[in-house]
């Protein structure tokens, strides 16, 4: 069954459930009225369906090679691409000065998600040059901005992030990459890198690497990294194309899945840079990139749940077993409607995460950012978690036939299973959740709280079991963010920080869809919710008890004991 992208979907969440017309009443956002974010839908819908949606087999079938030194995509790959930046959905997000659209990075979020779910090895590229595009918005000098934001924006030149190197993964700061002034304010860029999605590419005319690499006498670790520019081709000052730079691929990757996305290995040889940002301040300079990309691989994992669970949906009402098809067996109903709500809770938290950002760049307010800040690792993490698990499910819908590739079913799950690893692993995602997003004592997290139950005790008349459950997994998430800001150990508080962040995600799928109950009772909607509620929403009381585990359980086994 052919992908369709769920516009629907998101209409329903905008103006009913994420708080969206806050996003639009603010004077930044005025333009993105009811209406237009519609139209924006509608016709993003149509390029996922028509134009991105074929190419997400053919991606994985004539993966992306290399040969004598240039990357060659996919059949159809370079077409979908043009289509892709000449519907300015590079630049949907960026500043008009350059060419870009401005729309609220809610309405990207759908968007890309929409994308991930067509065609994920295609999807990347956008979305590194959107991280990319907003870091240089906030980072770089003037002369930069004019000669590399417009044609970013429109789609011309495409864009990298450049962290890992093969001692330096989670660690960014072990990195060793090194970089020389040459006296005239750029940089000799030096070091290999890995993993670099569209690292190389024969779609568009010129490549943006941005790269971590170290100035001379730089600190160790991450204080010691600046970030800097360096184009596949340099520029001369009108845009046209100068001299080939000193960067080149070493190899492409052998990968479990996302077949049509070149991830390339990386080599720099005193490569010409530009400096962004401030010397030794690369990792907060990347950071811009990097809090973007990470919503955007949230929306991944939901993307491809909803093209996973759209296929199975499909296969289950055809394939008969017994007296019907198996759409009509309960097992196969308990993993339709645990996928289907899934979807909802995770695509729900994504766009509740956007909205925080669009009104913390609208108000400016700190409360605004510090609720951004809290939602992004659960945003990434629940979103790819979730993708995981229902492609998986996907499978098992499927049975022997999910097993086998043509049906399609499995490339659904290699090609999520990344999105739990890059952008920062989600365990990487759920320490940064109890210690860098708790710093403030657990404030942030304590609003969100009083907001869900606000919402639960106005739903009391109407809803009373949904609202009663919700509010009641609201204390228990309450007591558990006492319990681990008072935690002074780290590591007691690390060891249970994978459970924490997904019981956050399940009370926030519970207020979630008890407002598209509250929106839409008595319909499909309340039974959704009515089904994550009580068959799902329960989960997040053995997470939390986990949670509090505290580490020495972990280390109770010995190195030797765990290898006996
Ligand atoms: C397809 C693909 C595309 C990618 N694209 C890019 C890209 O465009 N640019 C780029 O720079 N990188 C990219 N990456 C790299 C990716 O971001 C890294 O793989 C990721 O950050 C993890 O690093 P690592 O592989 O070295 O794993 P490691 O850091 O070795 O981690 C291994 C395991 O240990 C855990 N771990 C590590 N440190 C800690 C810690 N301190 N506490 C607790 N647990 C820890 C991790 O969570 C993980 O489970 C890509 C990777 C893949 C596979």
């Amino acid at each position: 069954m052919p992908y369709r992208a769920p516009v629907e979907e998101f209409s329903f969440l905008l103006n009913n459930v994420v708080g969206f017309d806050e996003v639009s009443a603010t004077s930044m956002f005025e333009a993105a009225s009811p209406d237009v974010t519609q139209a924006v839908l509608v016709e993003a819908g149509k390029l996922c369906d028509e134009v991105l949606a074929p190419l997400q087999r053919i991606g994985d079938m004539h993966p992306a090679r290399l040969e004598n030194g240039v990357v060659r995509t996919p059949p159809g790959f370079d077409v979908a691409w043009k289509a892709i930046a000449q519907g300015g959905w590079v630049g949907m997000a960026a500043d008009p000065e350059f060419g870009g659209m401005a729309l609220p990075m809610a309405v990207t979020s759908a968007v890309n998600e929409m994308m991930s779910g067509a065609c994920l090895s295609l999807q990347i590229a956008p979305l590194m040059a959107q991280g990319q595009i907003e870091a240089l918005q906030h980072h770089a000098s003037d002369e930069i901005k004019a000669l590399y934001l417009p044609k970013l924006t429109a789609g011309e030149w495409t864009a990298t992030m450049n962290l890992t190197e093969p001692q330096a993964g989670s660690d960014v700061g072990a990195l060793s990459s090194k970089a020389q002034p040459n006296g005239d304010g750029t940089y000799a860029v030096t070091g290999q890198k890995i993993y670099i999605s569209w690292g190389d590419h024969d779609v568009a005319d010129n490549i943006c690497h941005l790269v971590l690499a170290r100035l001379p006498d730089a600190p160790a670790g991450t204080k010691g990294i600046s970030l800097f520019l360096v184009p596949k081709f340099i520029p001369n000052a009108d845009g046209t194309l100068g001299a080939q730079n000193t960067v080149k691929v070493v190899s492409l990757e052998h990968k479990l899945g996302l077949h049509g996305s070149p991830t390339a290995v990386m080599q720099y040889d005193a490569a010409t840079g530009w400096l962004i940002g401030e010397k030794e301040g690369g990792m907060a300079a990347m950071f811009t990139m990097m809090n973007n990309a990470r919503l955007g691989v949230g929306g991944q994992g939901t993307g491809v749940a909803e093209a996973a669970y759209q296929h199975a949906l499909s296969y289950a009402r055809e394939r008969k077993q017994g007296k019907s098809a198996i759409v009509e067996h309960a097992d196969v109903r308990r993993m339709l409607g645990t996928m289907k709500a899934d979807i909802y809770a995770a695509r729900a938290i994504g766009l509740t995460c956007a909205v925080a950002i669009d009104m913390a760049h609208a108000t400016g307010s700190a409360d605004w950012q510090a609720r951004a800040a809290l939602l992004t690792p659960i945003a990434k993490a629940f979103g790819s978690d979730t993708g995981i698990a229902v492609a998986d499910a996907g499978i098992q819908v499927h049975g022997g036939m999910g097993f086998v590739e043509e049906t399609g079913a499995a490339q659904f799950s290699r090609d999520v299973r990344v999105t739990a690893i890059y952008e920062g692993t989600n365990g990487i995602q759920a320490m940064d959740l109890v210690a860098r997003k708790m710093a403030d004592n657990g404030e942030a997290a304590h609003r969100l709280l009083d907001e869900i139950e606000a919402c639960a005790e106005h739903a009391k008349t109407t809803l009373p079991e949904l609202a009663e459950a919700v509010w009641q997994a609201s204390e228990s998430l309450r007591e558990s963010t006492e319990w681990l800001v008072s935690e002074r150990d780290m590591n007691a508080r690390f060891a249970g920080a994978t459970c924490y962040l997904r019981a956050f995600a399940r009370v926030l799928g519970g207020y979630l869809h008890l407002k598209a109950a509250l929106a839409a009772p008595g319909g499909p909607r309340e039974a959704l919710a009515r089904l994550y509620i009580r068959r799902l929403l329960p989960e997040h009381i053995a997470l939390l008890a986990q949670a509090q585990i505290g580490a020495d359980d972990l280390y109770g086994l010995t190195l030797e004991e765990l290898a006996a």
